[in-house]
């Protein structure tokens, strides 16, 4: 049997345990490990979190009163992560600005350590 992945809606197989086009978790039954999640009050609904909601890509029937989700994606968890991952190459631009700004000073020092090994070579 086929079905439609939820995520990126390419044809597969029912049994899939994950989509093969974009590795999204397919099925939580019967498989220890996928964690099925669920809404936490009565009045509570996953899609009201759900980056899936936000970003209108997912067609789960359920959707929007989905109590339980296996696909589910906190909003909230996925920005901050988003935000983790834009930090860390902001290091590395601060640093290339910081050897831009101070390149004279850099080739002093490499141009000393040069000079400074020459007396070493020839002692
Ligand atoms: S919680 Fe599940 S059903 Fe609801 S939007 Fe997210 S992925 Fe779709
Ligand atoms: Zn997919």
């Amino acid at each position: 049997m086929e079905t439609t992945c939820p995520r990126c809606k390419q044809t597969i197989n029912s049994q899939a345990v994950t989509c093969p086009f974009c590795r999204t978790q397919l099925k939580a039954y019967g498989h220890p490990g996928i964690p099925l999640h669920q809404a936490a009050g009565r009045d509570e609904y996953l899609c009201d979190t759900c980056t899936y909601h936000a970003d209108d890509t997912c067609n789960y029937p359920q959707r929007p009163y989905a109590k339980e989700c296996i696909l589910y994606q906190n909003l909230e968890e996925r920005n901050l992560d988003l935000l983790s991952q834009n930090q860390k190459p902001r290091v590395n631009v601060s640093i290339n600005n910081w050897i831009k700004r101070n390149q004279s000073l850099l080739l002093i020092i490499s141009l000393f350590l040069i000079c400074f090994l020459l007396v070493l070579s020839r002692s």
